[in-house]
């Protein structure tokens, strides 16, 4: 994107700032401004930690008529690194509060950075992937190993009632699924979703499995989309690409879409796969073993929250063998119902 175009003013005193990320598969990330009607600006997100996207940052905010010190607050929709990886600047350059959910920052606070590697391992063993498989994805995954660029208790918990920063009001909606503490924002005033990753125009968000404290991620992900059934905001303001309307449309489309990815999970495990690794490759998610890259962790935690989505419903059951995890099928009836 052109600098000329990096803000565009898509609300009343709201602005979406496109700031660029290292991935040809998904090029951009959104971060809002709000202006505030007594002093300043609420930023929703923060964008990705380098110095390219820094500097897009003040460039769009720059276009805005602002510069970093307005800011006043940030809310994090999630901690993933495209959407805090400029925490830490912000916090250095200006004196605003960082407002993150408690179920995500309590998420960062049980692994924190030192265990980064060591929870991977403990994550991908679990997937069924082989040793030296787990090598090749650990060593993709150096290049995009931003897990986490600030302490979780330097952010304040979001409360669960309307924010009131600088006359400016929002309502934080609880979306877990695609975090495990994803937080939209209703802008209650000009009747717009800031929907982070949970609801984007054109890509479902990847569902992913954590940890064993959230043991239905998928099915969190679906109440999650029930949660925003009927609020009708008047525009949608996602975390990747551009301002859309009819919010009950797309999460008709998102629902319907996992509903048909179970049923095809379903066929894969009554096929015979065992592990997260060979559903994911009985899926066609996975390259073969000479591909493996930082993207089959997505392809993997996708497939784990599908299974264990088809597990609480009774369709598959699993069990540990040595650090794999090994699901079968239960023989519970040939189709899978769900409930959209
Ligand atoms: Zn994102």
């Amino acid at each position: 994107m052109s600098s000329e175009s990096r803000a565009q003013l898509v609300a009343d005193g709201t602005w979406r700032l496109v700031l660029p990320l290292p991935f040809p598969e998904l090029p951009s990330v959104n971060v809002y401004a709000l202006e505030c009607p007594q002093r300043g600006l609420v930023l929703i997100d923060a964008g990705w930690d380098s110095q390219a996207s820094a500097e897009a940052l003040e460039d769009a905010l720059d276009q805005a008529g602002f510069v970093v010190e307005d800011i006043r607050a940030v809310l994090l929709t999630h901690a993933h690194p495209d959407h805090c990886g400029l925490v830490p600047m912000l916090q250095k350059r200006s004196s605003a509060k960082f407002w993150m959910e408690a179920d995500e920052a309590a998420w960062l606070r049980r692994i924190p950075p030192e265990r980064g590697t060591s929870y991977r391992i403990w994550w991908l063993q679990q997937a069924g992937v082989s040793p030296s498989n787990i090598e090749a994805i650990l060593e993709a995954l150096v290049s995009v190993a931003k897990f986490r660029t600030f302490a979780p208790d330097d952010v304040e918990i979001t409360p669960f009632s309307d924010l009131v920063i600088s006359g400016r009001r929002l309502r934080p909606i609880r979306t877990p699924g695609h975090s495990p503490g994803h937080t939209c924002f209703l802008d209650r005033t000009e009747n717009i979703l800031f929907s982070g990753d949970h609801v984007l125009p054109d890509i479902t968000p990847n569902v992913g499995y954590y940890d064993e404290e959230h043991p239905d991620p998928l099915g969190d992900f679906l109440a999650s989309c029930d949660a925003l059934r009927g609020l009708a905001p008047d525009a949608v303001l996602p975390g990747h690409g551009g301002v859309f309307t009819q919010l009950d449309a797309r999460l008709e489309e998102v629902s319907a879409h996992h509903a048909s990815r179970l049923e095809t999970v379903t066929q894969v495990v009554d096929a015979g796969a065992t592990t997260v690794w060979e559903v994911a490759r009985g899926l066609g998610w996975l390259a073969d073993d000479a591909g493996v890259d930082y993207m089959s962790m997505a392809a993997l935690g996708e497939a784990w929250a599908h299974l264990l989505l088809l597990e609480h419903r009774g369709r598959v059951a699993s069990g540990l063998h040595g650090a794999a995890r090994h699901w079968r099928s239960t023989g519970a009836g040939g189709s899978v119902v769900v409930s959209v």
